[in-house]
């Protein structure tokens, strides 16, 4: 077995103010990355942010921390974005083009915050440079996890996981006794529906889908949550970055969200990270990694706290965890169809053309089908992801208009 995350700490430690850039610095996790740099003004200098189409926030955020460069990817925004920066200083730019750019610059530390797919030429181009990539975007490891470990290994880039739970793991992972790890275990909080029948779940909508109990996340992770789809993606993720096999990895439903994961050594021992449901904590272990910074996250109180339970998850209720189990298992093309399967399907429920079951079902065909038209060797390199993630697009968005709503 060996650990894909490359540790470096005589690199990361300077005391210079570390330059970030920020790739979808407009969502969930971007934000809560600026407001810790906002906290540790003199630690951190911010070179590039990205977003989608969000420009309000964008500038706003490029003019507030001074940065350099401020890139939007769709490309009809671009005037906006220019007018919006006028007179600052910052440089606008628009496409995908761009997006690369940004990652490509000099930023010493790369906080890979996009959503989906659409994160991982921008984010694989940060790690071909050799940059501290802090990786939040997990579908960037679920499409391409070999292609993007490569890409971190010939460049010597290094890798921080940003998800709380690989975080968690990475916090606890003794790297020189990895033989004597027996398993890893991902707890899952179990969603807004942990305690749901199917039947309920059958008419959720996406507001109900989105109110997660303990985390403030981005939409699509968020219905990823309530699916589980998104413990599923963590597996897969964990797979590839801690150099264990499939069967190594479990996942555990924990509500209370304290334990962020675990990992069980041969010995008998089981160490675990907590803390508070606070991205920002994970957020800050990679930003001031190998050292620590404070954080404004509520303190853990365990006497408030009380009582931390377990389940075993429900794969019935829940198949979009057992479609993912399955796909690692499987390999090859799996992980690449599931992912952009999920993020149509995720995408149509979202937008109420389908249902929050169609979710998991538009995957479990979306996957047969494309072992039926031959699709299933595992993609060598960039281009064979991106060929294998178009089909699986093409076939779930044609499930989609059969079950729109
Ligand atoms: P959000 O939806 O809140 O933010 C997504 C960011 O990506 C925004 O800046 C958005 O820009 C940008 N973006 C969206 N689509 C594109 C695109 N096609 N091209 C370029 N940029 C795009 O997501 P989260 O912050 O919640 O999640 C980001 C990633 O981190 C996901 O992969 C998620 O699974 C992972 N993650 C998130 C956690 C969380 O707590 N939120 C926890 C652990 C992992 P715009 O605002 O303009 O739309």
């Amino acid at each position: 077995m060996s650990i894909a995350v490359d540790t470096n700490p005589a690199e990361s430690s300077s005391k210079a103010p570390k330059s970030i850039c920020v790739l979808g610095s407009t969502g969930s996790v971007g934000t809560s990355t600026l407001d810790l740099v906002a906290r540790d003004p003199g630690r951190f200098q911010i070179d590039a942010l990205t977003a989608n189409s969000n420009v309000d926030l964008l500038a706003k955020q490029a003019r507030d921390f001074g940065a350099r460069f401020a890139v939007v990817a769709n490309p009809d925004k671009y005037q906006d974005l220019k007018d919006a920066l006028a007179g600052s200083g910052v440089e606008a730019a628009a496409g995908a083009d761009a997006l690369n750019e940004a990652a490509d610059r000099d930023s010493e530390f790369v906080m890979g915050a996009i959503v989906g797919a659409a994160g991982l030429q921008p984010t694989l181009t940060a790690a071909k440079r050799g940059a501290c990539v802090a990786l939040a975007n997990k579908e960037c490891l679920v499409s391409a996890g070999t292609v993007f470990l490569e890409a971190v290994k010939n460049a010597g880039a290094t890798l921080l996981p940003v998800d709380s739970e690989h975080n968690a793991i990475f916090q606890v992972l003794e790297t020189e006794n990895h033989e004597a790890v027996e398993k890893i275990i991902l707890t899952a909080s179990g969603g807004p529906f942990r305690t749901w029948q199917k039947s309920r779940m059958e008419v959720a909508t996406p507001a109900q889908a989105v109110a997660h109990p303990n985390w403030s996340m981005g939409a699509k992770i968020s219905v990823d949550s309530a699916t589980l789809m998104n413990k599923g993606l963590e597996v897969i993720e964990a797979y590839y970055l801690f150099g264990v096999e499939p069967n190594q990895l479990e996942v555990i439903v924990h509500p209370q969200s304290v334990i962020h994961s675990m990992v069980a050594y041969t010995d008998g021992s089981v160490l675990a990270q907590l803390g508070s449901p606070d991205m920002r904590i994970p957020i800050a272990h990679t930003m001031a990694w190998p050292e620590r910074m404070a954080t404004p996250s509520p303190r853990l109180d365990l006497a408030e706290v009380a009582q931390l339970t377990f389940e075993a998850p429900d794969l019935e209720r829940f198949p979009a965890l057992r479609l993912a189990l399955a796909a690692l298992q499987t390999g090859g093309a799996a992980p690449t169809l599931l992912n952009a399967a999920n993020e149509v399907g995720v995408a149509a429920f979202l937008g109420e053309e389908v249902g929050f079951l169609d979710i998991a079902a538009i995957v479990e065909e979306t996957m047969s089908r494309a072992l039926s038209q031959g699709l299933d060797a595992a993609p060598a390199n960039l281009e064979d992801v991106l060929m294998l993630d178009q089909a699986g697009r093409v076939i779930a968005s044609e499930l989609v208009a059969i079950r729109r709503t």
